[in-house]
């Protein structure tokens, strides 16, 4: 990914272009993937359109007048800064139909993402030749949404599955228990590879799926044996024992996980929280 430059149009497959976001950071990693969907020529599907960064708003453009076809539909796997806010300032460009969850106010959602449409759990949305799947996935946020590419079997996962990295799930609006209950919905789908929001693309994704839900599950193990081991204990009291293997700058995000998986195993039954912020084994 490293040799791919930001604003430049990749072709991934018969009918997806990728275009990268100039946004690199820790949380992005090389940036956010926006995909153009379609046939030259045709009706074009952006698949989120990234950061409101007129730079990349221009690449998307530029992409599809190469492919020589309109932009009629805009779609975003959830409402994160990272991948909803170039949605409106492109459909205003465009005057393309914006597809997708609307935002929950949480304080780290994109409230700019006004949809005008919001697809039902398994329908298809139909654009030119494309037609996608909607997978309603929560987990990393409760609107998260995966996209399978009917014909070529693509899935595009959003922050759901990200190559390169462990996707963060914070509270209240991520759950670790939708996270690995969405994992398991897609281990039963016919998917040929995997396009993520951040990094490239996937062509084992059964294994991902599996070698994902086994990271989550032993990070889970290890935070109970470790709750065991206090039988009391805080977010920071646990943090840098589940976490020994993570570098001390990655703490204050591993933190948000860390909590995501102490919910879940209060609401499995298998610890208690007495006091707030306090749990026990
Ligand atoms: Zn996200």
């Amino acid at each position: 990914m490293s040799d791919i430059l930001a604003g430049q149009a990749v072709r991934i497959s018969e009918h997806v272009v990728r275009v990268l976001a100039p946004n690199p950071s820790v949380f992005t990693g090389p940036g956010t993937n926006s995909y153009l969907l379609g046939r030259p020529g045709g009706d074009l599907l952006v698949l989120d359109p990234g950061p409101a960064d007129e730079a990349h708003i221009a690449a998307l453009l530029d992409a599809a007048q190469v492919m020589g076809g309109t932009i009629r539909d805009i779609v975003c796997t959830h409402t994160h800064e990272d991948h909803s806010p170039g949605a409106a300032p492109l459909a205003a460009r465009t005057g393309a139909r914006l597809i997708g969850n609307p935002a929950p106010a949480d304080g780290f959602n994109d409230l700019s993402f006004c949809p005008d449409l919001v697809p039902a759990d398994g329908s298809v949305i139909a654009c030119g030749d494309v037609r996608l799947r909607v997978i309603a996935t929560p987990g990393h946020v409760s609107n998260h949404l995966c996209f399978l590419l009917e014909g070529e079997n693509l899935l595009f996962t959003g922050d759901h599955i990200m190559q390169g990295s462990t996707v963060v799930i914070v509270p209240p609006e991520g759950s670790m228990r939708e996270y690995l209950a969405s994992m398991e919905k897609l281990s039963a789908l016919p998917i040929a590879a995997i396009a993520p929001g951040h990094g490239t693309i996937m062509h084992d994704p059964q294994h991902v799926i599996a070698a994902t839900t086994r990271h989550r599950l032993a990070r889970e193990s290890k935070t109970l044996r470790a709750l065991r081991d206090m039988q009391r204990a805080t977010l920071d009291d646990l943090l840098p024992r589940v976490y020994d293997d993570v570098p001390p700058f990655m703490h204050a995000i591993a933190k948000l996980s860390l909590h995501a998986h102490l919910i879940k195993l209060v609401e499995d039954g298998t610890i208690t929280e007495p006091l707030p912020g306090t749990w026990q084994a």
